[in-house]
Order: structure tokens, then C-alpha cells, then sequence
């Protein structure tokens, strides 16, 4: 029997989630979410109605306890993302918190209340289910739709044991730690890693509903000893912990700060590290393949790279004539491929798709990177809308997003390509100018390409520079670059 969660089946005393002021040992864990795995036993597929909250959680858990697939549903989804989820994945009930008010196509579903509160004492932990075998299927996953509608991800129990027990050889997680989450619950950042890892690690979670500084720097100057985030709570740590030092201090604390998601800034890298004395180490990973690679908390500064390959991931970067690079080629871009038991095992009703995103048994991940010559992975975009052809040459977005940041008069940035009779493709700045205190006049347009054109090279100067008060972004914070159209 694959045991996803040890600490659960030991009743261990020691604290597991806390959402708030409500919190759940890992015993009372096993009541709770047994009680409801009972319920749900015999079920194929049932969505969860993911808010950020203990009941989210319980019933994760609880799913994965009795073997029935889950499909995690984002609670702000619009009616009709949300109808295409249930069509596709046909979920046989809902599982929510008892007075969460469900939208249409999920109203429509059978329901069943999740009660997060551990039965009595006296009546002894609930006896757990026998949990299915390795390749039996435990989440379906809806991908971040950055790139297009999303596609829902098939993730077998072995990715997730797989994923988690290489994160925490990577970053030497262990049942002493308490993870400060600030996180959705209804990806893989935020309900695998975040919630799952540190219950099958044992040790335990502090979920903040929301994510704040202060919030933060108080969990991390309480007990909290690691903190995952996205790059745009980095973005805002960085930018306030050069002058709260309540905050550098906490974040000084943490024994480990990860980002993920999607690039992190170097100018964010180096302001944590100004600020702190602390590194913020980057993790690449996707729905489809779970963790891919990390900067390991054991190894040598890496920043601005995602790292090396976690263990039993094996990774790749392939030319566009599909041959794979030399090992020792540290200045080609190439598509990163990866194989290993971390992968999904399909798209839900797409065999076209899942078909087409493997090569041999490699998954294409669609992201473009090199490997420099310490086997360290910089992503450099997504081939997709990252990698721009111009005049022809090939620019990666990615570092000229970075050049644009490091100016002083810059708060977010997002390079694309346009298609330009000259070019094939021009390079087309998308800019949201620094409004804090101390930020001076805004740039002119004149002034940010004359800036890329110094710091990186003429042919990667933008032609366009549009200033925009913000950047379209999902949930999780990543740039929707297909609604920027120049
Ligand atoms: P969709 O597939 O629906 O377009 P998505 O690719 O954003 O959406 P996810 O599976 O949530 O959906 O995100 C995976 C992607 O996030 C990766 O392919 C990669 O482009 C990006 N990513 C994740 N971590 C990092 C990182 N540390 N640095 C750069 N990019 C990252
Ligand atoms: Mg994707």
C-alpha cells in the first residue's frame, strides 16, 4: 500500500494545518478527513470547492485517503471556464464548506459539507481506507490558461509521493518545519506543495488566507521557517524590506524561501538578498510535470536560474531540428524536456494534445532554457509567446524584461513580439513605471529602449514602449501576455 500522508495513519499529536485561528493536528486530521473519506469511498471523480480555508484541506485529504480523484475548482472561476471544467471532468458530487454558495454548473451537483472540526475524542480515530496503488489517479489538475484555455491534468499518486520526497531532498524539508502559505489552493503550487508536502513530510502548514507583509513577517518572526511564494509576493517583500526592518529580519529568519510560478526578477533577487542577507531560491516546475528542477537549499548560489534536476528527474534540451544539446553546451537555448516519475499520465479527453506533447517519452514542456556550466537551468521564456525572432536573431523576452526592471523608474515589465514587415517580429515593451515615494519622473519611451540598447545590445532594443497602469495577470500572478496586443 502507497501511503501518501505517514504522520496521518501514526495520529501523530504534533500540529498539521492552521488556517487563522482554527488549526488541526495531525491526528485530528485522520478523524476529520476519515470520517469524510468513509462518505465518498466508492466515488470515481468529485470537485472540490477550493477556498483557502481548513475545510479546502480536509477534504484534499480526504479524497486522497479514499482514493477518489479530485478536481480542485478556483472559488473566482467565471460561469463559463467553470461549465467547461464539469463537462469535462464530470464530477459525481462537490465537496464544500457547509455554507460556501456554489455557482450554477456546480449547484446542479450533488453536495456533500465538509466538517473540519476532528470528531471527540472518545470516539477514537476513525479507521483509514486502504489507499489505491501508485499509478491510480489522485488530482485532475486545470493548468493556469497562461497560454490558452486550460487542459485538465491527470496526476497519479506516484507523482505526487514522487514531487514531494524530491523536494525534500532538495531543500532538506523535514517534520521540524512550518511553512508560511499565502497561496490559491487549487494548483499545484499551492495545494501540493503547500498543503500536501508538509503534511507528508509530517511537520505543518500556517495558511494565511491572504497574502500580506505584515502577515508574513509576523508568521516567519513567530515559527514559521519556509515560505513559497509566486514572484510578485517576492516582488513586494523586496521592495519593502529595504525599509522595514521588521521584516528583513523575519525574512532573515526563514531557513528557506522559495519562489516558483514563474521567473523571479534578478532586481527581486537582489534586493531580498540586500535586505536580509538571505537568497530566495527558484523552483521550475509545471501542472503536467509537477517539480522539474530546484536550486538546491544544500547547494551553491544560484540565482536567476531554476537549478539543477531534482532526483529521478531527467532532463533535456532539445534544438529545433528535435536533437538533443551536449551536455557540455552552455550557450544554446533549447526546449526543456523532461521524463521521470513526476509526469501526469494524460490530458483529460485529449489524446491530440497528450499525443502531441511527447517526444519519445519526453514531455515538451514548452519552456526555452540553457544550462550554464555548472548544470544550472535559466529559463529564458516559453517558446510559445517568450521567444522573440527578430531582424534574425532569437531574443528571449525574459532578459530584456530584466534590463527594463533594473531601471529605477520601472515596477513591472512585459516584453512581446508584434509582427513587423522589417523584422518578422519587433520587440514591444509593456511598462508599469515606479509610483512609490522616492520613484522620480517616469521614463519616457526614448529612455527605456536607449537603456535596454546600452545594458544588453542594439538589435534588442524595444521599438514600441507602451506604459500601462497595470499588467494583466491570473490568479497565481503570471503575465497574461496574450492580452497584450500591440
Ligand atoms: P497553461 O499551460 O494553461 O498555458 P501555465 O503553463 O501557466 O498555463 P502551469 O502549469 O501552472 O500553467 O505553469 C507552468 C509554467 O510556469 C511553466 O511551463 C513555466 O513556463 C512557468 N514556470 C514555473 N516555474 C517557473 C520558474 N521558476 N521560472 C520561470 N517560469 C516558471
Ligand atoms: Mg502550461
Amino acid at each position: 500500500m502507497n501511503v501518501l500522508f505517514p504522520a496521518l495513519r501514526d495520529a501523530s499529536p504534533a500540529p498539521a494545518l492552521r488556517f487563522g485561528d482554527r488549526s488541526l493536528s495531525h491526528r485530528e486530521l485522520a478523524s476529520a478527513a476519515g470520517v469524510l473519506a468513509e462518505r465518498i469511498a466508492g466515488e470515481t471523480r468529485i470537485a472540490l470547492w477550493a477556498t483557502p480555508t481548513l475545510e479546502t484541506a480536509v477534504g484534499a485529504v480526504a479524497a486522497l485517503l479514499a482514493g477518489v480523484a479530485v478536481v480542485p475548482v478556483n472559488p473566482k472561476i467565471g460561469e463559463s471556464e467553470l461549465a467547461h471544467i464539469v463537462a469535462d471532468s464530470v464530477p459525481s458530487l462537490v465537496l464544500a464548506e457547509p455554507d460556501a454558495e456554489l455557482p450554477g454548473p456546480l449547484a446542479a451537483l450533488s453536495r456533500i459539507g465538509i466538517e473540519a472540526a476532528a470528531p471527540s475524542e472518545e470516539a477514537g480515530p476513525a479507521p483509514l481506507p486502504n489507499e489505491p496503488g501508485d499509478e491510480a489517479p489522485a488530482l485532475i489538475v486545470y493548468t493556469s490558461g497562461t497560454t490558452g484555455p486550460p487542459k485538465g491534468v491527470v496526476l497519479p499518486r506516484r507523482a505526487l509521493t514522487h514531487t514531494l520526497d524530491a523536494l525534500a531532498d532538495a531543500w532538506q524539508w523535514t517534520a521540524d518545519d512550518v511553512l508560511v502559505h499565502a497561496l490559491p489552493l487549487f494548483h499545484v503550487h499551492g495545494l501540493i506543495l503547500g498543503i500536501l508536502g508538509p503534511l507528508r513530510r509530517g511537520g505543518s502548514v500556517h495558511h494565511l488566507g491572504r497574502f500580506s507583509t505584515e502577515a508574513v513577517a509576523r508568521e516567519l518572526a513567530a515559527e514559521g521557517t519556509m515560505l513559497f511564494g509566486v514572484p510578485t509576493m517576492y516582488h513586494r517583500l523586496a521592495a519593502e524590506a529595504g525599509q522595514n526592518p521588521a521584516l528583513a529580519k523575519a525574512l532573515s529568519r526563514a531557513r528557506l524561501l522559495v519562489s516558483g510560478s514563474a521567473a523571479l526578477p534578478l532586481t527581486d533577487h537582489e534586493r531580498i538578498t540586500a535586505a536580509t542577507g538571505r537568497r530566495v531560491i527558484e523552483r521550475y516546475g509545471m501542472t503536467e510535470t509537477l517539480m522539474n528542477t530546484s536550486v538546491r537549499a544544500d547547494g551553491p548560489e544560484a540565482a536567476g536560474t531554476v537549478g539543477v534536476p531534482l532526483p529521478g528527474v531527467y532532463v533535456r534540451l532539445v534544438d529545433e531540428a528535435g536533437q538533443a544539446l551536449e551536455a557540455n553546451d552552455s550557450e544554446t537555448v533549447g526546449e526543456i524536456q523532461v521524463r521521470g516519475p513526476n509526469l501526469f499520465v494524460e490530458y483529460l479527453n485529449r489524446p491530440d494534445a497528450t499525443a502531441a506533447a511527447f517526444d519519445g517519452g519526453w514531455f515538451r514542456t514548452g519552456d526555452m532554457a540553457v544550462r550554464d556550466a555548472a548544470g544550472n537551468y535559466r529559463i529564458v521564456g516559453r517558446k510559445a509567446t517568450d521567444l522573440i525572432k527578430s531582424g534574425g536573431y532569437k531574443i528571449g523576452a525574459g532578459e530584456i524584461e530584466n534590463a527594463l526592471l533594473a531601471h529605477p523608474g520601472v515596477a513591472e515589465a512585459a516584453v512581446t513580439g508584434a509582427p513587423d514587415e522589417d523584422l518578422g517580429e519587433r520587440i514591444v515593451a509593456w511598462i508599469v513605471a515606479e509610483t512609490g515615494p522616492d520613484a522620480g519622473p517616469a521614463p519616457s519611451a526614448e529612455e527605456l529602449a536607449d537603456h535596454v540598447a546600452r545594458q544588453l545590445a542594439p538589435h534588442k532594443r524595444p521599438r514600441t514602449v507602451h506604459f500601462l497602469d497595470a499588467l494583466p495577470r491570473n490568479d497565481m500572478g503570471k503575465i497574461l501576455k496574450r492580452e497584450l496586443h500591440a
